[in-house]
């Protein structure tokens, strides 16, 4: 690391690389991850780095054609300069598509290419990284990232995400060895990326309270040290969202580590929790059905960003109608588990097909409370409100806040600027939640009996769909 103006940050990470932490949570917390270079001329750190690590023998770089003239060449004759044996796979299309996509396709193509290797380097964002970590899973072979862009948290999480069958899945996946960010590398990528690197970071708002919010209704697995650790890696990027935007050097440094940081935060806490909820969950629902509306899914970062505002104003618009909840008839009025199966099989087969709706109502009827689970569950809200939200406001960033940020970081803040339709927004706001186990404020409000009633409301908060009414 060559910077010295955020050794705050950068310094957590060295430290976190180091953590074996036995958490009061009842779990370890602890990342694969051993180095990160993060800096002015970092590539040029690899070879040393890959002595260090005893990574010899073969190397396969994996890059698409635009990553590949980002770093992927650079990155090919660094290495063979230095007298590494390295071979070279580019990723294209699937056959009849424009956009690249993590789908068994191309990590099934990675695998063959690098059976006779000894080690993958993904030279890339997103897509390439989600490809490359899931094959190097697959394989039991070490890889290291070379990052092109700061664009989003996948680099350190142990997660891919990979489509397999129409179902867009996030699969436990072994983080890389190594994370290379060289920032002259990074800061010639396309401004998009960065603001979208902004957008995926501070919906960890939204994700964060969501995590809790789960935690204190159903008990589910929450961690506070890791919440913490999430948390401070976007209160520092939020401070210099005006130079990133500018694609200032060290302000793009300082949101690289920020992204490191959460994406370590989603390793350790062996869940994306602390960085994914319902804002995640609509931006998947966008990315799933594209296709179906024959069109591209835009980029994650910049999706989620939408789908946060819409979270953070359903929870704004939610809260002050909890107390008026009738739970009684609420629990008994509740549609039956197996017909809220067949009404999201059916809604989600003409867009994905027979097999991936139906599983998909599976997933959904798994956290699909009914009788006196249910009652239990809406009692410990109900009866307390203004307790609950004691817990979780320190999480929550208000939405007005959230928007100026937005705005300071040159994010789309309407779906129209990502090719979103304002049908789309309506889908993915009562559908999306369906689409994982993970308990969001848009289960709450369904839970409650308010998710439709408030929708107008929500999106006129929001302003995603027309920024007039919000300002
Ligand atoms: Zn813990
Ligand atoms: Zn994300």
């Amino acid at each position: 690391m060559t910077d010295n103006e955020h050794p705050q940050l950068i310094g957590s990470i060295r430290e976190l690389l180091e953590v074996r932490r036995r958490c009061p949570c009842g779990r370890v917390h602890e990342t694969p991850t051993q180095r990160v270079f993060i800096g002015r001329d970092a590539l040029d750190q690899l070879p040393q780095m890959l002595t260090e690590l005893n990574l010899t023998g073969t190397a396969l770089v994996v890059a698409d054609s635009a990553t590949f003239n980002a770093a992927g060449e650079q990155t090919l004759s660094i290495l063979r300069q230095a007298g590494g044996d390295v071979g070279e796979l580019l990723v294209e299309p699937e056959s009849g598509e424009s956009q690249i996509e993590a789908t068994e396709v191309p990590v099934q193509l990675v695998q063959q290419e690098a059976a006779d290797c000894d080690y993958l380097v993904a030279v890339g964002s997103g897509t390439i990284n989600d490809i490359a970590k899931a094959a190097s899973t697959q394989l039991g072979m070490p890889y290291v990232a070379v990052a092109t862009a700061a664009s989003m948290t996948g680099y350190s999480s142990g997660l891919a995400a990979v489509t397999v069958a129409a179902i867009k899945q996030t699969v436990p996946a072994i983080p890389p060895l190594a994370i290379i960010a060289d920032t002259e590398v990074i800061t010639t990528a396309p401004r998009q990326m960065r603001a979208a690197g902004v957008g995926d970071l501070v919906s960890r708002s939204s994700s964060g309270t969501d995590w809790k919010l789960a935690s204190l209704l159903r008990g589910d697995y929450f961690c506070p040290w890791v919440a913490q650790l999430a948390e401070s890696a976007d209160q520092q990027c939020r401070q210099a969202v005006g130079q990133i935007r500018q694609g200032k050097r060290d302000a793009l440094e300082l949101l690289m580590s920020g992204l490191l940081l959460a994406g370590i935060a989603i390793t350790m806490a062996q869940t994306s929790a602390p960085a994914s909820g319902g804002g995640h969950l609509i931006s998947h629902y966008w990315d799933m059905t594209a296709t179906a509306r024959g069109r591209h899914h835009g980029l994650h970062g910049l999706q989620v960003a939408l789908g946060d505002l819409i979270c953070t104003a359903l929870y704004e618009k939610l809260w002050p109608r909890i107390g008026e909840t009738d739970v009684d008839k609420l629990v008994a009025t509740r549609l039956p588990a197996a017909e809220f199966a067949r009404q999201t099989r059916e809604y989600y087969a003409p867009l994905i097909g027979p097999e991936a709706a139906q599983q998909i109502a599976q997933i959904a009827t798994s956290k699909y409370a009914t009788g006196d689970q249910l009652r239990r569950q809406l009692a410990r809200i109900v009866s307390k409100p203004d307790r609950m939200w004691a817990q979780l406001e320190p999480l929550f960033t208000p939405g007005q806040q959230l928007r100026e940020l937005f705005d300071n970081a040159g994010l789309p803040r309407t779906v129209g600027e990502c090719g979103i339709s304002p049908e789309e927004v309506a889908c993915a706001y009562g559908f999306a939640s369906r689409l994982r186990e993970r308990y969001t404020v848009l289960d709450l409000a369904y839970d409650l009996g308010l998710l439709e009633e408030l929708r107008e409301e929500v999106f006129a908060e929001a302003g995603v769909i027309s920024q007039t009414v919000a300002q």
